[in-house]
């Protein structure tokens, strides 16, 4: 048992919840054993049991653990200790269904329950002596690297298509041997089938493979099974690319740019959508971007009038995500010149020091004003502004 298993089947929380669920079995399952089984540390404990998710939801209450329905209709209830939420999920069988829409029928069978799941490598359950059950060789998929479907790969997408997005995903971040041709055919089939998975669950899974370390090679073969076009409205001819090229040069800057996983993602997608005349509201509505994530990919594809204005106003990380999707390389290299040490003044007038001018009137001669400063690189004073004419 490698240290990260016994990590998992030590954790308080783990014990706490198996004990009072007790008689009822309850393992760990997905992501978490996958990850334990690499080596590695996962960020979520996903868990499940055969009891169902009323019996759930009484025993926890019972035992005075905050429980939530949070996705009741799915059989998942969220145990909260400590702060932690804990999605536990009763053993289902799912029936086929639309492609989007899976009705879930509940199970008694571990067996069942991981035939239900989308890849080897997380079809995998780890119970609290640290036996892990792995009916279809998920351990071998995950350490040799290869994403399989449970079961035939046009049959399990065909039930839900959001799994070709789950399989580049996965592919992205656990990958070490190419794609079989018979998957990559199962994908390009589905693809005119994906413009109908909902907007949610589209951005959930396409941030997350942007957002992996380097998405370059799953952006390429997405591109190559015509699944890009269909989930990026908008998208630049040559996307991926592009992509790659802006994501190779990244390293060069990673001292300078300092964002969250969330402004990655952001800044990749930029990458394959920017180009001069670009409307951002095709991919707003088609993945429900919220109104932040809008500006910031607004901010990072529209052309500044200069980075140094962008800089000024927006702070320097915002102006390093725009040079990354727009700047040529000469123009990267220059900024490193110049926008670390850039410590701009903040701008001399404001409005009540222009008495003679209210309103509209008002607003373009400090925006004109603006201008000329910048212009003189700062160094025009408040006296030598108020004294132009810029109307
Ligand atoms: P991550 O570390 O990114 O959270 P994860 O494996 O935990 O990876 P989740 O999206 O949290 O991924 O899903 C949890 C588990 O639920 C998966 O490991 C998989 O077994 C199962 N699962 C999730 N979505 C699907 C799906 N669309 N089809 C089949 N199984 C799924
Ligand atoms: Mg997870």
């Amino acid at each position: 048992m490698n240290k990260h298993v016994k990590a998992l089947i030590t954790h308080p929380h783990f014990l706490r919840l198996s004990e009072v669920l007790a008689p009822a079995e309850l393992r760990l399952v997905g992501g978490c054993v996958r990850d334990a089984v690499l080596g590695l540390t996962s960020a979520d404990m996903d868990m499940a049991t055969p009891l169902r998710p009323e019996q759930v939801m009484g025993v926890l209450t019972h035992s005075h653990i905050v429980a939530k329905p949070t996705g009741i209709d799915f059989g998942t209830v969220t145990a909260i200790l400590e702060g932690k939420p804990y999605e536990i999920t009763t053993l289902r069988r799912d029936m086929e269904c639309d492609g989007r829409h899976v009705k879930v029928t509940y199970s008694e069978s571990w067996e069942e329950d991981a035939a239900r799941r989308d890849f080897t490598l997380n079809a995998m359950s780890l119970d609290k002596e640290g036996n892990i059950t792995d009916y279809y060789g998920g351990q071998q998929d995950a350490q040799a690297g290869i994403i399989r479907f449970v079961g035939k790969a046009e049959e399990r997408i065909r039930e839900d298509y959001l799994r070709v997005l789950r399989y580049f995903r996965f592919y992205g971040r656990y990958g070490k041997v190419l794609p079989d041709a018979e998957t990559l055919a199962a994908c390009a089939a589905a693809a005119p089938h994906m413009g109908r998975l909902s907007g949610e669950r589209v951005q959930k899974e396409m941030l997350k493979i942007l957002g992996t370390r380097d998405p370059s090679a799953v952006l390429k073969l997405m591109q190559d099974c015509g699944v890009l076009a269909v989930m990026v409205p908008s998208l630049q001819p040559n996307a991926a690319k592009i992509a790659a090229e802006k994501i190779a040069r990244e390293k060069h800057y990673e001292p300078f740019v300092d964002c969250d996983s969330n402004t990655l993602s952001l800044r990749r997608l930029s990458y394959l959508l920017y180009q001069s005349v670009l409307s951002l509201d095709p991919i707003s509505t088609r993945w429900k971007l919220s109104r932040a994530q809008q500006k910031t990919l607004q901010l990072f594809c529209s052309q500044p009038l200069s980075f140094k204005t962008l800089a000024r106003k927006e702070g320097k990380d915002k102006a390093w995500n725009a040079l990354l999707v727009q700047a040529t390389n000469v123009e990267l290299k220059e900024a490193k010149k110049w926008l670390p040490d850039f410590n701009p003044p903040a701008f001399p007038v404001s409005g009540s020091e222009v008495p003679h001018l209210t309103g509209k009137a008002l607003g373009d001669w400090l925006k004109a004003a603006e201008n000329k400063w910048e212009e003189s690189d700062y160094v025009l004073t408040k006296d030598e502004l108020l004294k132009k004419e810029f109307l």
